[in-house]
């Protein structure tokens, strides 16, 4: 960038102003030729150090510090002398909401490279509960059996005593995790999204049934928030009945506590069960990110073909809607209109989804979309990073809370299980919190009301 010249003339020109030498001596300018001031490790890194990241990563909104923030955590895991002990409060700070690697103009993913580093170091607690969460029928058992009793710790009191039971283990995850009180736990289903739905599930070894399958993912299972069997009932209105073919976790939140190989393992499951199928369907931002990004977690291994081809077949429920040549009648059941705002999920936006939801939410009978501020912004939710620091979680969540309340939207809707956990915390009753497609599903039902129809 400096020839010679033009650095001849620079040292010319702070002589003439500065004969002395007092000002910065031997910085930038001196009598060492210019190239001794190149940086060239730095010049060889992708990073042009802009801050476009910093502008929308959520935890340097929060603590408004370097060491705090995107491009800051791209200097400390690429330095040559890293190293995790020295780095880990900030390594581990980071959401994975991939924020940074959606707004990042020279195609750097911050939060890839903190998960490689995470690699090199696996959280041993996480790894305990996943290893238990892979042995499906076991851990559904143990959620069953919570699900049947949450009337009775999930109350303030239990809650609290919860809280200062689980901190041993918690504080093995990271040193700011808790069970805190204050957050929303979703219901646990007794009976889980595969026991509700039997004849949607292939037997093993049976052949593809439906041109569709549904990638429930964790949370659509195990909890009773409406969002499976919203993405079932849309699916059927538009003429499918899918398939929920064998899955294991995604593998978004394995690879956030370092554990790639256990990702890795549940990922070659889903490649397998999910081949044949011309769409996989999500409801989940995060499992629809994961399920694209298999070639990148496959890079140059032999499952990278077959991830790439499953990368493509991916759609999430509002995709697939939106392209359906299929258009079933629409009413609203309200006399009013119901003001709805978007909260866009950060990993949905990272898989490059954000118009559909938006386009769907609009055309709805009965609301009036409004677009609210800072709506591609993070909640803070990221999937279980309200467990690991539930504290700045909420300092994130607060900036949400408030342009909920400044676009005086009745209705938040998201695409992401994850986010709803978040924003019914988070929002504090600011505004009731949907899944897009359970506002879909509201629409041609109440259509079908109005023309004697029942609900599919
Ligand atoms: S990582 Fe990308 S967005 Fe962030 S400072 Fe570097 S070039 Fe800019
Ligand atoms: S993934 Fe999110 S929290 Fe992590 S560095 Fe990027 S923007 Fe910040």
């Amino acid at each position: 960038m400096f020839v010679p010249e033009l650095y001849d003339l620079f040292v010319r020109v702070k002589q003439s102003f500065d004969p002395s030498g007092v000002l910065n001596p031997g910085i930038k300018i001196s009598a060492r030729p210019f190239t001794d001031h190149i940086d060239y490790v730095r010049l060889s890194k992708p990073c042009a150090t802009c801050a476009k990241c910093n502008s929308v990563c959520p935890v340097y909104d929060v603590f408004q510090s370097e060491d705090m923030s995107s491009r800051g955590w791209f200097e400390i895991v690429t330095d040559t002398n890293y190293s995790y002990l020295n780095s880990k409060r900030v390594v581990e700070a980071c959401l994975h909401c991939k924020s940074c690697r959606t707004a990042c103009p020279a195609g750097v993913d911050v939060s890839q490279l903190i998960l490689d580093r995470r690699a090199e170091q696996p959280n041993k607690m996480a790894g305990l509960i996943f290893r238990f969460h892979a042995q499906s029928a076991r851990f559904e058992r143990f959620l069953k059996f919570l699900a049947r009793y949450q009337s009775l710790w999930d109350r303030p009191l239990m809650r609290r005593l919860l809280d200062r039971l689980t901190k041993p283990i918690m504080r093995r995850l990271a040193a700011t995790a808790r069970l805190s009180p204050q957050l929303v736990l979703p219901r646990l289903a007794q009976r889980q999204l595969r026991d509700r739905y039997p004849e949607l599930i292939p037997r093993s070894g049976q052949a593809v049934r439906s041109p569709v399958a549904y990638f429930h993912g964790c949370a659509a299972n195990y909890f009773e928030d409406g969002v499976g069997d919203a993405v079932i009932s849309v699916l059927r209105k538009h003429g499918v009945e899918p398939d929920l073919p064998l899955q294991r976790c995604s593998g978004t939140p394995i690879e956030t506590y370092g554990h790639r190989a256990l990702a890795k393992e549940g990922a070659r499951v889903n490649l397998a069960s999910m081949a044949g199928y011309d769409k996989v369907v999500t409801g989940c931002a995060s499992c629809t990110l994961m399920l694209k990004d298999y070639p990148t977690l496959f890079a140059g291994e032999p499952e990278q073909a077959a991830a790439q081809a499953l990368a493509k077949r991916v759609t999430h429920i509002s995709e697939f809607v939106a392209q359906s040549p299929v258009k079933p009648a629409m009413a609203s059941l309200q006399a009013t209109k119901c003001k709805v705002a978007y909260h866009s999920s950060c990993h949905l936006r990272a898989a490059g989804v954000t118009k559909e939801p938006r386009a769907i939410l609009a055309g709805l009978p009965g609301v009036e979309y409004v677009e609210m501020p800072d709506a591609d912004r993070c909640a803070g939710g990221a999937g279980t990073y309200l467990v690991k620091d539930f504290d700045t979680s909420q300092r994130i969540v607060e900036r949400k809370r408030k342009a909920v309340e400044q676009s005086g939207a009745e209705v938040v809707a998201t695409s992401c299980p994850a986010c709803m956990i978040q924003l019914r915390t988070g929002l504090q009753g600011a505004a009731e919190v949907k899944h897009v497609a359970q506002l879909i599903q509201e629409a041609y039902e109440a259509a079908d009301r109005q023309t004697g129809g029942g609900p599919v």
